[in-house]
């Protein structure tokens, strides 16, 4: 046994100095610059301040500076208010329960303080001066009476500046500004009653004068520029949840899902599961790969949300989501196809299922319909194709299993010793070729005047699929079916940890999975092509290859793109009809590398009358 040399010191337990404690605490409630400026409106929102002036330089780091025309801090208040848990908004505990304020644990203002160097002017209603605080890493460096107007101004310089690691974790500059105008967006709108300008660099982002908006006004205003764009708005009282929201119609969809904010009671909150509910309400107006813009505020007794999983993050845990998100997937569906007929009653769900209304061609047809078809993808096949070819909803029986690494054997090559040849096909062969069937569930035959043509149908259909899905990784445009009911996949830290790198490369393929929790990704829709299994199995199966892929030391596009197109290609075993057979062929032709599958292996062989006539000795 091994024992220790150093003699043992006489530990004393003592409680950590407040400065540490409130250093500490900062590392949990300030993640990153936009959670200050959201504890600061907060703040300046429960003082019952009606105009707020927010400004931000350099992505927060610099400056974060809030000024409120609120009920201010007494003068002899403003060191407390950055004391630990010094709250004027709750004393005792059954305040909890009734609690209507933002901020009630009194944790902000002394962790941002600690991570900083704050400035704070405030001047209280019957005070004849304000006063100013200055603190600087949770250290106060003077406290004075200074000449104020009425209301609190506060000035974050040098956030995290005694931070480091934290400040090192930060996203780069425009993720952080993007997180910022968010929150300030976030918070100008479920705040209707109060006049707002945010400035960013000395450049005013959004000011909005008028507290009388309405909502629609003030969403038309803060999401699209235009106080009178038209939206469509529902409201809509169930007995679980009270539905308010003004959204806009498919043509002023955005590409990013960063147009939709989601509010339950009143506070803003990220939910994949609300937001996939909105979302797929639109069914197939909305064009793959666009997200509407609006906003969407649910009531719902407070006693059913947990907002505190996390005390930053802006998730929320509802103890009836499911419900809570059917019903809010039918009050988007219903309104924006102003379909009033259906009442209340609560649509039957299986049947929305069954009816197919998510079939990528119906989406594709209203596409259309709706002339917001993108320009032809070069390289590619019509879509109807290659969708017809792809979507056709094959069972998972009777197919066999391939991973995504299966070995090309090392003495293999095209030009063995074998009499056929693995070759390119023509596009100009292909009205000449007539089809002669499926041998043995996996080649398929073909013939012209010369020749026999030997297609690895799993092969070719892996091929084509592995360029349309590196496409759909540059350029967009991948389909995926949206699941009714999301699920939620738990994974294994590392694979997490995969997942994480490779999440905007799913989402291009068609996944759509975001994070839920600590190791828990939601999955609300899959591509199209891997609709034919469990999307569970799917997914897992996906992450286990490109674990073994990037092992291999592929490059994680294409270890993605290689992956999805093995799990999504028809296999062997796989009965294809003519007409499939012919699509395949057509796809094949398109692709920019056809005479080898993603693993190397050949796709077509030929044998030649030539070469009939010498084994069977005419020749
Ligand atoms: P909490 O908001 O949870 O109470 P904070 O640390 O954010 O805790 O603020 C502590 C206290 O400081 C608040 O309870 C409030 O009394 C006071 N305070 C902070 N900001 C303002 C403000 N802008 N106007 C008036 N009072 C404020
Ligand atoms: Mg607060």
């Amino acid at each position: 046994m091994k024992t220790d040399s150093k003699p043992k010191e006489k530990r004393w337990i003592k409680p950590l100095p407040e400065r540490l404690i409130n250093k500490i605490a900062a590392g949990e409630v300030i993640e990153r610059p936009a959670a200050v400026l959201k504890e600061l409106v907060e703040n300046a929102l429960d003082a019952g301040s009606d105009r707020i002036e927010i400004a931000i330089e350099k992505s927060g780091m610099k400056l974060i500076s809030i000024v409120d025309n609120g009920c201010g801090i007494a003068p002899e208040q403003i060191e407390i208010a950055f004391s630990r848990h010094a709250t004027s908004k709750i004393r005792d505990f059954d305040d909890l329960e009734a609690l209507t304020s933002y901020g009630f644990r009194g944790e902000a203002l002394p962790s941002i303080g600690a991570i900083s160097k704050t400035r704070m002017i405030s001047r209280s209603e019957g005070a004849e001066m304000g006063r100013e605080i200055i603190i600087e890493g949770g250290v106060v460096q003077s406290v004075k009476p200074v000449a104020a107007l009425i209301g609190t101004r506060v000035e974050v310089a040098d956030l995290f500046f005694n931070t480091p690691a934290r400040r090192k974790f930060l996203k780069t500059e425009a993720t952080e500004s993007r997180h910022l105008t968010r929150t300030a967006t976030a918070m100008a709108l479920s705040s209707i009653n109060a006049k707002f300008s945010y400035s960013v660099n000395g450049r005013q982002l959004f000011g909005i004068e008028d507290s009388s908006d309405n909502l629609e006004k003030r969403i038309a205003s803060l999401l699209l520029g235009d106080r009178n764009h038209p939206l469509f708005g529902f409201y809509e009282d169930f007995e679980k949840v009270n539905i308010t929201g003004y959204l806009s119609y498919p043509d002023k969809c955005r590409q990013n899902r960063y147009g939709l904010y989601l509010f339950i009671n009143g506070r803003y909150i990220q939910s994949v599961t609300l937001n996939h509910a909105v979302t797929s309400g639109y069914g197939e107006m909305l064009p793959r790969g666009s997200y509407p813009v609006g906003a969407v505020f649910l009531q719902i007794d407070p006693r059913r949300v947990d907002v505190n999983v996390h005390p930053t993050k802006a998730e929320v845990r509802l103890s009836e989501e499911r419900e809570i998100h059917d019903l809010l997937y039918q009050t988007v569906k219903r309104t924006i196809r102003g379909d009033e007929s259906i009442g209340r009653k609560r649509p039957d769900l299986r049947d929305e299922r069954s009816g197919g209304g998510n079939e990528p061609r119906s989406i594709e047809e209203s596409i259309r319909r709706a002339k917001m078809l993108s320009p032809e993808r070069k390289g590619l096949p019509p879509r109807e194709t290659l969708d017809k070819l792809y979507g056709e909803g094959k069972t998972e029986t009777d197919r066999g299993e391939a991973g995504p690494y299966e070995r090309v054997p090392a003495e293999f090559s095209f030009l063995g010793g074998d009499s056929m040849e693995a070759t390119v096909l023509e596009r100009d062969e292909l009205p000449g070729l007539a089809y002669m069937g499926q041998f043995s569930g996996l080649y398929l035959l073909f013939r012209s005047t010369k020749e026999l043509l030997i297609v690895d149908q799993h092969a070719a259909h892996e091929r084509i699929l592995y360029e349309k899905n590196l496409f759909n990784i540059e350029k967009g445009g991948a389909i995926s079916q949206n699941l009714l009911f999301p699920i939620n996949v738990d994974l294994p830290t590392d694979q997490y940890a995969l997942f994480e790198e490779a999440h905007d490369i799913l989402r291009s393929v068609g996944f759509e999975a975001e994070p839920f929790g600590a190791r828990t990704v939601m999955v609300s829709a899959v591509p199209t092509v891997l609709t034919r299994k469990s999307p569970e199995k799917m997914f897992t199966e996906i992450l286990n290859d490109l674990e073994e892929l990037r092992k291999g030391g592929h490059e994680i596009k294409k270890a993605i793109a290689q992956s999805l197109a093995c799990r999504g290609a028809v296999m062997a075993g796989d009965r294809m009809s003519e007409e499939e057979a012919r699509k395949l062929l057509e796809g094949l032709l398109q692709t920019e590398t056809r005479y080898c599958c993603p693993h190397g292996r050949p796709i077509v062989f030929r044998i030649s009358r030539d070469e009939l006539d010498r084994k069977f000795g005419r020749k």
